[in-house]
């Protein structure tokens, strides 16, 4: 039986939810309350520097196996770039000290044991104790499951677990900290390979999927925010826009994939976390050095991971409520100072912008992860998406298809 389904948000977890169920041949209209496609992870034109940027630098790993799956499925997979091999190359600002870390492709890690390919100043049993975080239950900080200092700390686990918990990570949820562990570092380095979406966010994870749906019969539409569920008996019967109203037939269903705030505006009773943490991005207009690799990470400093793109340099700082007040241009040039020295160039600061998503992502803290919901609710035809449901990951771009996967395969299940 085909099903028309009503998707409500045009994120990535909304898209992927979509993308499914026009696969299994519903038809999906999807409805966006803002003017933008993509949600927290969008292209868009920046007459600052005048270049089409993201909102923010995004990494994927070459284990991230929903999301590749997703951009296969919408014919995307070659725009996602990286390196053949699992290669980090590092800086230490503070010493102009510059490693590369290079995990083998397989499960065994014998990376650890050569000196060449770990990070320096570490030895073997510095990685093995790191074990307590690979079983760590989710009630646990990362601080209480293994010492958060030393070399290997600082070096390696410090940026790997600020990147993806997005908060400083002793305070982070050892739960979601070993999931991450287990899918990266513990699944061998064919699963490690970063990759990045090279022209542009948009153009790779989120107008070929628009254009997937819509080529099935779907639509997408903007400017459409959802105002109320109406809700009888154990179904939702209609959706409330601004101007209009859907009534809804009894084989149609519901995917919810707002962000959390305005999930719990629309679901009665919901839990969902309410606590977010920040990320800052600056993007320079310049042609990187052609000796700069296309992603390093940085420690020592402000920045943290320095991409390289065409015609532009562009810096990811995570947790970056520090930085919310700091003045716009301090900041920039603050930040440009340390990618000259971090990619050995001297220039004055080109042209510049300075993006600070402040409800980056949801607090990946024990307490916050405990409040995140499934995908099934009260109502036997509504179901949630959202990188803040509980997916078992911090709030990625992995998690977001995940939760997407899953809430299109409840309606599958109908
Ligand atoms: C700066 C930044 C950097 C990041 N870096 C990475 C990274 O390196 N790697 C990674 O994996 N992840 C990263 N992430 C996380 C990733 O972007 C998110 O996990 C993902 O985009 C969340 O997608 P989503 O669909 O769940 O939510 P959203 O993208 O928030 O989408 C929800 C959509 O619902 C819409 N909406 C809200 N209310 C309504 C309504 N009432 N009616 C209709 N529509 C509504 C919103 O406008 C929005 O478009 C980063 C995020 C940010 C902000």
């Amino acid at each position: 039986m085909t099903r028309t389904i009503h998707i409500i948000g045009a994120g990535i977890s909304g898209l992927s939810a979509g993308v499914r169920l026009a696969t299994a041949g519903h038809t999906v209209h999807v409805h966006e309350a803002t003017q933008l496609l993509g949600g927290r992870c969008r292209s868009y034109f920046d007459g600052a520097t005048g270049l089409t940027i993201d909102n923010g630098n995004h990494l994927l790993l070459s284990g991230n196996h929903h999301a590749l799956t997703y951009a296969r499925t919408i014919g995307s997979q070659t725009g996602l770039v990286g390196p053949e091999h699992a290669q980090f190359p590092f800086i230490d600002l503070r010493d102009g000290r510059q490693w590369l870390l290079r995990l083998n492709d397989g499960r065994i890690p014998f990376w650890v044991f050569d000196r060449n390919a770990r990070v320096p100043d570490t030895r073997p049993r510095d990685y093995f104790a790191l074990a307590p975080l690979v079983w760590a239950g989710t009630d646990r900080l990362v601080g209480d499951a293994i010492a958060c200092k030393g070399v290997l700390y600082e070096r390696l686990v410090q940026p790997l677990l600020l990147a993806a918990l997005n908060i400083d990570p002793p305070m982070g949820s050892a739960g979601l900290a070993g999931a991450i562990v287990r899918e990266t570092l513990l699944a061998g380095g064919k699963a490690c390979r970063p990759l990045v979406a090279r022209d542009g966010l948009s153009s790779v994870l989120v107008d070929p999927a628009i254009a997937y749906i819509e080529a099935r019969g779907g639509s997408v539409r903007i400017g459409r925010e959802l105002r109320e569920l109406v809700r009888t008996g154990e179904r939702i019967t209609a959706l409330k826009f601004l101007d209009d109203e859907i009534a809804l037939a009894p084989a149609d269903a519901v995917v919810l994939a707002v962000p959390a705030r305005a999930a719990t505006g629309l679901v009665p009773g919901l839990s969902a976390p309410n606590r977010f943490r920040a990320i800052v991005n600056v993007h320079f207009r310049y042609d990187p050095p052609a000796s700069l690799p296309p992603l390093m990470g940085v420690v020592g400093g402000t920045v943290e991971w320095l991409f390289a793109f065409p015609q532009r340099l562009s810096v990811t700082v995570s947790d970056g409520e520090r930085l919310i007040d700091t003045p716009r241009e301090e900041l920039a040039r603050t930040i440009w100072a340390e990618v000259c020295k971090a990619a050995r160039i001297e220039a004055e600061l080109p042209p510049w912008q300075v993006v600070r998503e402040r409800r980056a992502t949801f607090e990946a803290t024990p307490e916050q992860n405990a409040l995140r919901p499934g995908a099934v609710t009260a109502w036997t035809n509504l179901f949630l998406a959202g990188d803040w449901t509980d997916t078992g990951l911090p709030a990625t771009i992995e998690g977001s298809v995940r939760s997407g996967d899953r809430a299109a395969d409840h309606v599958l299940r109908m």
